[in-house]
């Protein structure tokens, strides 16, 4: 289990993550769902051990900049991060050396099949395409093959081929028992199974709720995003008869989303009571 309690992150005066909690349970899919600036890649490098916060992680019990965290973690950066210098294949084994796996010349071939670079292992990293250097990313990041897997923002950059190759991989992995948390602000783009989303606005956790939850609401995921994030839900927002105030306004004078004034207790279900 990985749990962040209650982290701070700040950056000078700006906080871009605010007494963030949540946990990552066994074998679950977490979507981070939020708008640009939300702070999901800043939880997301703080999770990984890249950043300086206030606040506590643990992954498994050990604190996540230990050994035996990091050893079971593992993250694909928003933006790759590749070496002009090196071949695809040259990257691959440079991981695959630096991580101490053996065997892995199979595990290599599989990846690099599936998000068709076979016939690129020679090219240099800056010899790739925009989309190549994102699947060379994701081939990286997955191959020592970690239990716990955070993606950041995975599917930008990608051609259609391969957002659906990524996500059937999203699916064999969560079947595989991988716990995993992706990122992102296009919520068009969460139709693969999930268990559980997290919602962030402004540096602050706005809702916490299982798929579940959310289905025996009545609701969809957008419901929920525009409720927490603008505070109206497009499936329930009515027009407004004529002289008469719309009740879905982005403000709700509170401060607070409807959807988590309503959900802050235990049980989401009576949410729309
Ligand atoms: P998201 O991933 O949800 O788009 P980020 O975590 O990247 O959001 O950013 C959250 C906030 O932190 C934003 O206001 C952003 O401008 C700020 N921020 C992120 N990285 C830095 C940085 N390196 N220096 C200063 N501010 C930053």
């Amino acid at each position: 289990m990985l749990t962040v309690n209650r982290v701070t992150k700040k950056y000078g005066k700006n906080v871009a993550c605010k007494e963030v909690s949540f946990t990552l349970e066994p074998g679950s899919l977490t979507v981070l769902l939020g708008p640009n600036g939300a702070g999901k890649s800043t939880i997301i490098k703080s999770i990984i051990g890249f950043l300086k916060y206030e606040g506590e992680i643990t992954v498994n019990g050990y604190l996540n900049k230990t050994s035996e965290a990091r050893r079971i973690m593992g993250y694909i950066p928003e933006l790759p991060a590749l070496y002009p210098n090196l071949t695809v294949i040259e990257h691959m084994e440079f991981i695959a050396r630096a991580y101490k796996m053996t065997n892995y010349k199979e595990r290599i071939e599989m990846l690099l099949e599936k998000f068709e670079l076979s016939d690129k292992k020679k090219k240099f990293g800056d010899e790739l395409s925009k989309g190549m250097q994102q699947k060379l990313n994701l081939c990286i990041g997955l191959l020592p093959d970690p239990d716990i897997i955070l993606m950041d923002e995975p599917l930008l950059g990608l051609d259609p081929h391969a957002i659906k190759e990524l996500k059937n991989y999203i699916e064999e992995l969560r079947q595989a028992g991988k716990t995993m948390l992706i990122s992102t602000h296009i919520i068009d783009s969460v139709d693969m199974l999930w268990d559980r989303t997290v919602i962030m606005q402004n540096g602050e956790v706005r809702a916490n709720v299982s798929r579940t939850e959310i289905e025996s609401a009545g609701k969809t995921l957008e419901d929920q995003f525009f409720l927490v994030t603008e505070g109206i839900s497009p499936s329930s927002v009515k027009a407004p008869a004529e002289g008469e105030a719309s009740e879905g306004n982005a403000e709700n004078g509170s401060g607070e989303s409807a959807f988590e004034a309503k959900t802050s207790g235990a049980d989401a279900k009576g949410a729309d009571k």
